[in-house]
């Protein structure tokens, strides 16, 4: 017999407990996805910002060092969610320790292939399952990239009869997205009521859960955190669940566990998650913006007048991370700090 795949343990449990909503497929599909493989890179599932050039580690590093020489130079730690291979990391610790901070380093993640990985890089880093138990002894640096899109998004959608919630159901052997359970229009705000038939709206309580916790810790104990992904500045109408195989969009009904489920990211909901723990939200800025006021252009140039063999690569990176007909404006950068701390640089004022 073979073994038990991810699809027969949700189709078990939809058959046994009935449809389940589309948070609940989400979840249990990328347990699964990232629980067994490291799904980065060329011969992966997709290519993340760090790995397609080390600038952008390096300047997230010299970001953090910027922010932490004007606030005092205090003892921090360094919190990564979901570092992926410890790229990103190892480029800003290197940044850091140039500008005189070497920071303990804390990494949260679930996966357990790509923890081995993340060691093999970062001996000394110590592990979290969650936000729950970074140390509460000094300011924090967090940085978060391609993390909160991972996370589950519910999913409601209007109907003949009413906003209600997606759900899947199994249709051996299909899984089928349908509307289902209780309709919601009393808790959606008015404007919604008249969206055509059909539209779609997400919300994902565990990234504003997330980020109402970090903002809590920054708040309490200073520091800042670094939030990047593809999003919007939110709420707005709109199906953005995703799945990509082989660097391809698939169905992100089929094979769970076997594709990487996404979702756009609400930052406006972020933003206001934040602040309602005291900390400051920046203005949002597209990674394009970002990236640019701080510098990478002249960092790109410098780069490719140590190694003209490579000028080409690095040219290609350049306009991979900031043309806006590729990473540039799809992705937003968002920062979070305690109110004592100094304003943050590379957002408009
Ligand atoms: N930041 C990395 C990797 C992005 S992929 C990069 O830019 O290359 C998403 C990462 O988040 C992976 O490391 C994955 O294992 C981790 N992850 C996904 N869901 C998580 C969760 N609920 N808690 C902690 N880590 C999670």
């Amino acid at each position: 017999m073979s073994p038990l795949t991810c699809a027969d343990a949700i189709s078990a449990a939809i058959v046994i407990n009935g449809p389940i909503p589309v948070a609940h497929f989400m979840a249990a599909a990328n347990r699964h996805y990232y629980a067994t493989r490291d799904p980065l890179g060329a011969s992966g599932d997709f290519t993340t910002a760090p790995e397609i050039s080390q600038m952008f580690g390096e300047l997230i590093g010299s970001w953090l060092a910027d922010l932490w020489d004007r606030a005092g130079r205090p003892a921090a730690h360094y919190v990564e969610l979901g570092p992926g291979r410890g790229t990103l990391a190892a480029d800003a610790i290197r940044a850091m320790r140039r500008a005189g901070l070497e920071p303990a380093v804390h990494f949260v993640e679930t996966s357990p292939v790509l923890r081995a990985e993340q060691a093999k890089r970062h001996p000394g880093a110590i592990f979290h399952d969650d936000v729950t138990t970074l140390s509460e002894d000094a300011p924090l640096l967090i940085v978060a990239n391609e993390f909160f899109d991972a996370l589950p998004v519910r999913q409601l959608v209007n109907t003949a009869s009413g906003w209600r919630e997606r759900h899947v159901v199994w249709a051996d052997p299909l899984f089928v997205p349908v509307a289902s359970g209780p309709a919601l229009d009393d808790i959606l705000p008015d404007h919604l009521r008249t969206a055509p038939i059909g539209s779609i709206i997400e919300t994902s309580p565990a990234s504003a859960a997330i980020s109402r916790q970090l903002a809590h810790r920054l708040a309490a104990q200073r520091g800042a955190a670094l939030i990047i992904d593809y999003g919007y500045e939110g709420p707005a109408i709109g199906d953005t669940l995703q799945a990509v195989r082989g660097h391809a969009y698939a169905n992100p009904f089929e094979e769970p566990g076997e594709r990487d489920l996404t979702a756009h990211v609400d930052f406006a909901t972020l933003a206001e998650a934040a602040r309602a723990e005291g900390a400051v939200a920046s203005h949002f800025a597209t990674q394009r913006d970002w990236l640019l006021r701080l510098g990478i252009a002249a960092r790109a140039e410098r780069l490719s007048a140590g190694a003209p063999d490579r000028s080409g690569e690095i040219a290609t990176a350049l306009a991979r991370l900031t043309a806006p007909d590729q990473m540039g404006t799809l992705f937003k950068v968002l920062a979070v700090t305690s109110p004592d701390w100094p304003q943050p640089v590379g957002f408009a004022e």
